[in-house]
Parts: structure tokens; C-alpha cells; sequence
């Protein structure tokens, strides 16, 4: 699948040819016009890169980096217009791993991104994924936190780990034995039924309320938990 990247740039010239250049190489592209709307759309989830100019209106470059590294360790590469010092280790000390100083050459710049993106794949290797997602919906090992479009679903412990052990499984097909194996354990004595309740409670946090349907019912077998369009 295409990693997504996030462009958080003001100028819209920059911005554009941003995007063509990007999607040319076969990525996806998303653009953010101002810093709070590229904080909010990292906040969604599902953005492997962020190319983030340093001057930017409503909220600084440097301010969007520092809130996001609160949450995510998402790769960000920043722009700096000047090619000022000050600029770059303002940067860096708020998170950035890296900066590209403008004007830039394209070249350079997608030869960044590969780097950061390998990076996070190695780093992610050896940590073993914290961030599961599927579509608007994220779940945060690190946090302990289930979110879908940024809001928060709140969930008891069995639930938490049912749709964890679901989106680790994500395209398979899983009967209650192997449900209860794995959430409940293999002491669990009582009827496997109990897998039925929680994929209901599942269902009226998750697919009900937010009209979606990750969980699919396979009938005589078990449950199936599948991506979302986005
Ligand atoms: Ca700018």
C-alpha cells in the first residue's frame, strides 16, 4: 500500500507541486494549509510522513512539531526558508528528524523522505508496531487508546483486548476457540458465548456508532475483522 504523506505548507504553489512531485513517485498525498489543520489531520492517524514548513499561519512549524511529538513519532522532515542556523536546530530540538532548506531541489528532498521512511520502518521492526490502524480507526499500544477520526472510544479491558487480537489478525478468519485463547486464555472456563457479548459491545462502540463495519460475522465460524475504505 502507498505510504501517505502529509504536506503542511501555506504556499499553495509549493504545495501543489508538492503533491504532483509526490504522487508521481507513487505516494499519497494529503494537504494541510495552515499548522492547526495539519496538527488536527495528524491526530486522525494513518500518516507515515510529514513534510512541515516552519512558517506557517495560525500555528508555527515548530509548534505543530512539538505537539505532535507528544503523541506520535510520525517521520517529519521540515522546510526552512531561511538558511539560518537557528532555524534548523529550533527544529530539530522540537522533533523534526530532519529539514530541507528552501529552495529546494525536488531530488533532494524525495532522497529525505526514503531515508525517513526507511528509518521508521526499521524502528518500527525492532519495537514491534505500537500503532495499529484500519482506515479512521487507530489503536495505540503505547497509549492504551482506541480512536476512530480522533475521537476517543472508550473501552473496557476484555473489549481493548478483543479488538486488539482482532486488528493484529486483521483479514483472518477467527472462531470463539481461538478468540477465547487469546483474550481470555486457556484457563477460561465458561461458554465461549462470551466472545459473542464482547464483539456486540465492539460493535456499539465501534461499527455502530460510527456507521461503519470492521467486524463481520462469518457464520458457523466466527468473526472476521476487515479494513474500512478511508
Ligand atoms: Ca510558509
Amino acid at each position: 500500500m502507498a505510504e501517505r504523506i502529509l504536506v503542511v505548507e501555506d504556499e499553495s504553489k509549493i504545495a501543489r507541486f508538492l503533491e504532483l512531485e509526490l504522487k508521481h513517485e507513487g505516494y499519497e498525498v494529503e494537504i494541510a494549509f495552515d499548522g492547526r489543520s495539519g496538527l488536527e489531520r495528524t491526530q486522525k492517524g494513518d500518516i507515515d510522513l510529514i513534510i512541515l514548513d516552519l512558517m506557517l499561519p495560525v500555528m508555527s512549524g515548530i509548534e505543530v512539531c512539538r505537539r505532535i511529538r507528544k503523541f506520535s513519532d510520525v517521520p517529519i522532515i521540515m522546510l526552512t526558508a531561511k538558511d539560518d542556523i537557528s532555524d534548523k536546530v529550533t527544529g530539530l530540538d522540537s522533533g523534526a528528524d530532519d529539514y530541507v532548506t528552501k529552495p529546494f531541489a525536488i531530488e533532494e528532498l524525495l532522497a529525505r523522505i526514503r531515508v525517513a521512511l526507511k528509518r521508521k520502518t526499521l524502528a518500527k521492526r525492532e519495537n514491534g508496531i505500537d500503532t495499529l490502524t484500519a482506515g479512521k480507526l487507530v489503536l495505540s499500544k503505547l497509549q492504551h487508546k482506541v480512536t476512530y477520526d480522533g475521537e476517543e472510544i472508550p473501552l473496557s479491558k476484555k473489549e481493548y483486548d478483543l479488538l486488539l487480537f482482532l486488528m493484529e489478525n486483521k483479514g483472518i478468519v477467527l472462531d470463539r476457540e481461538k478468540l477465547i485463547e487469546n483474550v481470555w486464555g486457556y484457563d477460561f472456563i465458561g461458554d465461549t458465548n462470551v466472545t459473542d457479548v464482547y464483539i456486540r459491545y465492539l460493535r456499539s462502540k465501534i461499527d455502530q456508532r460510527f456507521g461503519v463495519n470492521y467486524i463481520k460475522t462469518i457464520r458457523g465460524v466466527g468473526y472476521i475483522f476487515e479494513d474500512q475504505a478511508k
